[in-house]
């Protein structure tokens, strides 16, 4: 189990200051529409980002 894993199996207290619908990330609380992190980090993969789309949770770990 990765320790820094917040679900399945592992604690997870909804951040509900971070709501999420990743279901397959390892920091979303499965029962709840949100992550368990305490913060995340955001950010793009395009270098003029133009829309939502554009832009990504860098927090984001495959459960
Ligand atoms: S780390 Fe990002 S993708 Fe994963 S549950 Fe939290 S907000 Fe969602």
């Amino acid at each position: 189990m990765n320790k820094d894993c917040t679900n399945s199996g592992c604690e997870c207290t909804p951040n509900q200051s971070i709501k999420c619908t990743v279901n397959n990330c390892a920091h979303h609380c499965q029962d709840t529409q949100y992550c368990g992190l305490t913060e995340i980090q955001v950010g793009t993969h395009e270098t003029n980002p133009t829309m939502v789309e554009c832009t990504d949770c860098q927090s984001f770990k495959l459960k």
